[in-house]
């Protein structure tokens, strides 16, 4: 290898949320992941919800707080299409 050409390229640890490790080398050094293969529901095959910010905590409160104005919506509308 030719002298101060190549970057530093450490043995890491590729440390996943969900506990996974992965031994590698990396520039970077070591670091965190929030999804790997070993828990990604492409590679597991169940069904999970990936939700970093409580997205769908959010869009079920907003939806399940109010079935009834979704109901009264749904009546309204033949109404207004006949006039
Ligand atoms: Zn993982």
């Amino acid at each position: 290898m030719k002298p101060d050409l190549h970057p530093v390229y450490p043995p890491s640890r590729i440390v996943c949320a969900c506990g996974n490790v992965i031994e590698s080398r990396s520039t970077r050094g070591s670091f965190h992941v929030e999804i790997c293969s070993n828990c990604h529901p492409f590679f597991t095959g169940k069904y999970k919800l990936v939700d970093t910010e409580g997205r769908v905590e959010r869009f079920r409160k907003k939806y399940e707080a109010k079935p009834a104005a979704a109901e009264a919506k749904k009546a309204k509308a033949p109404a207004k299409a006949k006039a």
